[in-house]
């Protein structure tokens, strides 16, 4: 634990729930391992306060935040800037403290990326399935037509909203790659190639960990790789469908990780050492006793 005294710096989370994160052990491990004096704690944020939390966090002097469900978009309107890309997503999960407040990134898009990367997954002139189109589902769908992918297939259950996610990645990314459809729809895909899936909803997330949103063999067969960006459980339920169909299937704890490591490296300025990062998965393996 860092010793506190009248020098240490506060780091923090704003959501609600915030009771179950990891985010504390991530960023408290890697002050640790600087030597740096800060420390990182959750706050719990009632409805209808985000606004006095960002206001009260400035006065404070705290040095950055995350943001988690529900608030990643309704905190847009208490900041003094925004990255490109966050408002083109319409989301934030950092808040990174400046001369007259706070301005905001989303360190889940380039998490995202990073983990897919130190995978091996490429994007660029792909076929994509992105299930979902929730928060994290929209932050897929950007990234891989911003990394060029060919065909971005938007699977939801409630279909409006996967052509929204559709409509605004087109727009945005002047490109027709988006393509929205209902869930069972994916049978109307084409068998002659396979595809890169992300999976983004919230079904198979613990204690439900026998679920998966399509448990349809048939489905599974069209995929050469499955990335949940669940992490607990460490195997999905979909992990476990794609692998028994063939392919190759990760979890979301490296993306977890990686959207953790920017945020610490934007709040102080440094980039973290590969080497640390790796010692830092370690002990979110740890945690997670795997
Ligand atoms: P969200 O905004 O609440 O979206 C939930 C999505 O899941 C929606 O598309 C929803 O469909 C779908 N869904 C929920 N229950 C369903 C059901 N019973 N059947 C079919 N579809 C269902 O959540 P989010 O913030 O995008 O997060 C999604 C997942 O990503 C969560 O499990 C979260 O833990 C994970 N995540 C991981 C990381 C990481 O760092 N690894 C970061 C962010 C999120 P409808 O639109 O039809 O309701």
């Amino acid at each position: 634990m860092q010793e506190i005294d009248g020098h240490t710096r506060l780091c923090g989370l704003i959501g609600n729930p915030v009771e179950h994160t990891m985010s504390p052990a991530i960023h408290n491990t890697l002050a640790k391992q600087e030597g740096r004096n800060l420390v990182y704690v959750p706050f719990h944020v009632e409805k209808g306060q985000v606004g006095q939390a960002v206001k009260g966090a400035f006065a404070l002097n705290v040095l950055g935040l995350n943001v988690t469900v529900p608030y990643k978009s309704e905190v847009i309107e208490y900041l003094d800037g925004i990255d490109d890309m966050a408002e083109k997503i319409g989301a934030v999960n950092t808040l990174v403290r400046t001369k007259n407040g706070y301005k905001g990134y989303n360190t889940d898009i380039t998490g995202l990326y990073c983990a897919m990367c130190s995978e091996g997954i490429r994007l660029e002139g792909e076929e994509i399935l992105v299930l979902g189109a929730g928060g994290a589902a929209r932050a897929a769908a950007f990234l891989c037509a911003s990394k060029g992918a060919k065909k971005v297939y938007i699977l939801n259950r409630t279909v409006e909203k996967a052509k929204a996610v559709e409509e605004e990645v087109n727009r945005i990314f002047h490109t027709q790659c988006a393509s929205a459809m209902c869930t069972e729809d994916y049978k109307k895909l084409g068998t002659d190639r396979k595809y890169l899936a992300i999976q983004a909803t919230s079904v198979g997330l613990y204690p439900d960990t026998e679920k998966a949103v399509i448990l349809d063999r048939e489905f599974y067969e069209r995929i050469h790789t499955g990335f949940d960006l669940i992490y607990r459980p460490f195997c999905t339920k979909f992990m476990s469908l794609v692998r028994e169909a063939g392919g190759q299937a990760f979890h979301g704890l490296k993306m977890l990780l990686y959207q953790g490591v920017e945020a610490y490296e934007l709040w102080n300025g440094i980039g973290v050492e590969e080497e640390d990062i790796q010692a830092l998965y370690g002990v979110l393996l740890k945690a997670m006793e795997i």
